[in-house]
């Protein structure tokens, strides 16, 4: 059975996890957990679910982007996006350190702000040091999506979403933003949207 996904407004999702002590990493409860955030993220379906989006106030996420999510995209939407597969892993107690000036803007959701998304800038690379759910010393290097990745789910473990973030005026349902948005340029959706119109 999925777990419930919280929604924005639940005070969880705004405030700091507390990082997980090494004899809870491999207890019984936090495997099960893990196991249970995993078919959760997979019914959503999303790429991502840190543990505050089910209520839990600790610093653990899962991750995992599943190549039947992008099994319709074309070669030249990968590369734009710099997306491709990432099996799946769980990240524990991270420590987040954004590579270089480079930023990225493409449009993100969160499975706590259900329905909507918005064009949102992030770095285009980081590095993550956490450790995962054997308590093993981990150090990520990523770039692209996956970076976006990292960065949207640490975030939560810092009570932090990616409205924080955003364009605010690029703030859209999802339907909205297939019906008018989808196959338009990013510089041209922003040319659109960002004029401040009085
Ligand atoms: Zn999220």
């Amino acid at each position: 059975m999925p777990l419930t996904i919280v929604q924005a407004g639940e005070p969880v999702l705004r405030s700091p996890a507390r990082a997980l002590r090494p004899n809870e990493i491999r207890s019984r409860e936090i495997r099960e957990l893990i196991q249970q955030m995993k078919e959760t993220m997979y019914a959503a379906p999303g790429v991502g679910l840190a543990a505050p989006q089910i209520g839990q106030g600790i610093q653990l996420a899962v991750i995992e982007d599943r190549q039947e999510y992008i099994k319709d995209w074309t070669p030249e939407q990968l590369a734009e996006r710099e997306r491709k597969a990432e099996p799946f892993h769980v990240i524990i107690n991270p420590r987040i350190t954004l590579l270089g000036e480079e930023r990225i803007e493409a449009f993100e959701g969160c499975l706590s702000l259900t329905n909507l998304m918005a064009l949102t800038p992030r770095a285009r690379r980081v590095r993550v040091e956490c450790v995962d759910e054997k308590g093993q010393p981990r150090v990520i290097e990523a770039s692209g999506w996956y970076a976006r990745i990292l960065q949207h789910e640490v975030d939560h473990l810092k009570g932090t979403m990616y409205v924080d973030h955003m364009y605010p005026r690029t703030l859209m349902t999802v339907d909205n933003f297939t019906r008018h948005w989808k196959d338009k340029p990013i510089s041209e959706i922003k040319a659109a949207l960002q004029q401040a119109t009085g």
